[in-house]
């Protein structure tokens, strides 16, 4: 099947009541990982690549990498998305290599730095819908500001400083018209979300009820939402890492999430963590190796075990062959009769 849509592969996890995770992916063995997972658990996927990712990897790379994993696995349902365009031409150029949805992050200014207003968000973020849905390609838009820096992308801090304002996040939603919307509720990119455990004063679930209840038919995107758990970072640290002591999300708190009308979940950090433990491991194990293959493969396989676990624990397991792939095209229609 060619890729999908995001907005096609969110309307099914809607009608499914379940939500699906976004994984960030910078090479080859990131994208195995993914897919080997998907089949394992017979998921639809999202597979996201940002900025940073693009610039690594150089996107020709990546894109073909896609339809290489696209041809093996023609039985999984997968989207290429852009995670955090920090601009409309950045955006454009992912449409025009094939994205089939790209994320619009105005709640930054280009620099990718510098919390925007309201109405530069809204303005570039609508000048987004309007190519991306010409194309039928999906859009995600981001109302509020995340905590942590990534990528050299984000606005620092510690999450609670921007946190998403119900009424904005409805009014944004009508004046954009996009399909999808991440909101900011407490979480950062990055390892270091959290100093204990997090509770209600520092991971807002009950602000994200409320944004659900309001728009009740929106997607709504949880960013920054690795749980980054302590096995993993044991694991770095037990062969020579030194990771400061860190809390994730957990998951209980983002299954509540997918209830209310959570439907992406962006993961990157977990990933991160498997693929750099089981490399440290067999550098301190077997010091006297150096085909990069004995060290990607192990690396590759913790990655897969992660993200087949967050795809069980989200509820995309067993649900790839639920729908038939529709186009583009036909989202370039769909688009024209749902304005
Ligand atoms: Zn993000």
């Amino acid at each position: 099947m060619p890729l999908v849509t995001l907005r096609q592969l969110l309307d099914e996890a809607a009608k499914g009541g379940y939500g699906v995770g976004a994984f960030n992916v910078n090479n080859m063995e990131q994208i195995q990982a993914i897919m080997e997972a998907a089949r394992e658990t017979k998921s639809p996927v999202i597979v996201q690549a940002s900025r940073g990712a693009r610039a690594y990897s150089n996107d020709n790379f990546l894109y073909h990498l896609m339809l290489a994993a696209n041809e093996l696995y023609p039985e999984i349902p997968m989207v290429l998305h852009l995670d955090h365009g920090n601009s409309f031409d950045t955006c454009k150029s992912a449409i025009e290599l094939g994205f089939t949805s790209v994320m619009m992050d105005g709640s930054l200014m280009a620099d990718g730095k510098t919390p925007s207003t309201f109405e530069y968000n809204v303005d570039v973020t609508r000048r987004v819908v309007e190519l991306a849905h010409s194309k039928g390609v999906t859009v995600e838009g981001e109302i509020g500001t995340l905590g942590g820096i990534e990528d050299g992308h984000g606005a620092g801090g510690t999450g609670l400083e921007h946190v998403t304002d119900p009424d904005q996040a409805v009014e944004f939603v009508e004046k954009t018209g996009l399909d999808a919307l991440a909101i900011a509720i407490g979480t950062s990119h990055g390892a270091y979300k959290f100093t204990k455990k997090p509770d209600g004063s520092v991971l807002k679930m009950d602000l994200l009820i409320e944004i659900h209840k309001r728009l009740p038919t929106t997607h709504l995107v949880m960013h920054g939402s690795s749980s980054v758990p302590k096995d993993l970072q044991d694991i770095i640290n037990k062969y020579g890492g030194k990771l400061k002591e860190t809390w994730g999300v957990p998951v209980e708190e983002i299954q509540l999430g997918i209830k209310n009308g959570v439907r992406k979940i962006n993961v990157d950090t977990d990933n991160r963590l498997a693929i750099t433990g089981a490399i440290r491991k067999v550098f301190a194990e077997t010091p006297e190796k150096f085909d990069p293959r004995d060290y990607n493969k192990p690396a590759r396989a913790a990655m897969q075990k992660v993200v087949a676990q967050r795809m069980t624990q989200f509820g995309q397991a067993g649900h790839a062959s639920d729908f038939q792939a529709k186009s583009l095209a036909d989202y370039v229609e769909f688009y024209k009769n749902n304005k």
